[in-house]
């Protein structure tokens, strides 16, 4: 039933989602980040890595941009890398909250749990999790390496925009304080606070993020440098999380129009996941209304229609793969 494609085909599939929505004018950068503000708006770039490690790009694939909630899927991942996928479940949980991505609200309604690791309150309650306990720069080593090694090479901070956020991030505040009041912060709230605003400061290429994809679409094998960098069974928990949550209050409208795993960043990035087949990213920087790359959701749209993606379809595609990789199942 499945049908399998090239890689010219992937080419041609991304060459055309660049020229489609290249001139798209819909949604505004994010202010509320000052930083984000001034980054130029018509830049954009799409990479698809296919999980065997070769990649096709266009458009600005190279620009650094902030990563911002992208990171709450490789911390996520961590957490779970370390503690066995159940634990956070326990404490954090993978129930959409069909609210803002720093939505207070959620939860006062939530009263047992923070709900999802990719919302903001369950990004900083992870973030308080990652070991070693009890020293921020052990932890922010940890979470680092681990992004650099999902990407397969050295993501860093972007310093003014880390001074940005940390000016301007009140309401993340209340959120860690909020947490630590109902016991679902598990270290320093401030500590957890600075850790979630720094890794949302890293900066990253669609090139990098299309890796990231990939390596969780290879079952936490990176394609490019080899690396085992998680355990294969977590594939299926994070792509749940990101299916059902990835893109907030619109996550609804995002999998119905394409059937993919995905998250979204207010500095305008969005990656996509095929489990065993590849990852897509895409940036630029105007956002909807839910604070999710216009033209960037567009592009991984039309991509995933035009090759046949959806994830819930059973005729979906597979990629002729290159001999040397070997078939592997995320167990
Ligand atoms: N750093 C941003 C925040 O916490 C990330 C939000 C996002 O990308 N949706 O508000």
């Amino acid at each position: 039933m499945k049908r399998t494609i090239t890689i010219e085909e992937v080419r041609k599939a991304v060459e055309a989602a660049h020229a489609h929505f290249r001139e798209e004018k819909g949604g505004k950068n994010a202010d509320y980040i000052p930083y984000l503000k001034n980054v130029p708006s018509g830049l954009f770039g799409i990479t698809v890595c296919l999980a065997d490690g070769r990649s096709v790009s266009a458009g600005d694939t190279d620009y650094r941009f902030g990563i911002e909630s992208v990171s709450k899927v490789p911390t996520a991942l961590l957490v779970m890398n370390q503690y066995g996928a159940r634990k956070i479940l326990e404490r954090i949980g993978a129930d959409a909250t069909g609210l803002p991505f720093n939505s207070i609200m959620a939860i006062l309604l939530e009263n047992d749990h923070p709900s999802t690791p990719l919302v903001n309150a369950g990004a900083i309650s992870a973030c308080s999790m990652v070991r070693p306990a009890g020293n921020a720069e052990a932890k922010w080593k940890a979470i680092a390496q681990f992004i650099s090694s999902l990407c397969g090479s050295d993501v860093t901070v972007i310093d003014e925009l880390y001074r940005s956020e940390s000016a301007t991030n009140f309401n993340n505040r209340s959120i860690a304080w909020l947490l630590k009041n109902y016991d679902r912060i598990y270290d320093d709230p401030e500590m957890a606070l600075d850790l979630y605003t720094r890794q949302c400061s890293l900066g990253v290429s669609t090139r990098q993020l299309a890796v990231m994809a990939a390596t969780i679409a290879n079952c936490g094998t990176n394609p490019v440098t080899r690396e085992e960098v998680f355990h294969a069974n977590l594939t299926p928990h994070i792509a749940s999380l990101m299916a059902t949550v990835g893109f907030y209050e619109r996550t609804g409208d995002w999998l119905f129009n394409t059937g993919l795993p995905a998250k979204s960043g207010v500095g305008g990035g969005i990656m996509a996941v095929v489990p065993g087949v590849m990852g897509l990213a895409a940036f630029a920087p105007p956002l909807d209304g839910a604070g999710n790359s216009v033209k960037a959701q567009k592009a991984l749209e039309y991509i995933s229609v035009r090759l046949g993606l959806n994830i819930f379809n059973p005729a979906r595609i597979e990629v002729a793969a290159q001999e040397s990789v070997k078939e592997k199942a995320c167990r």
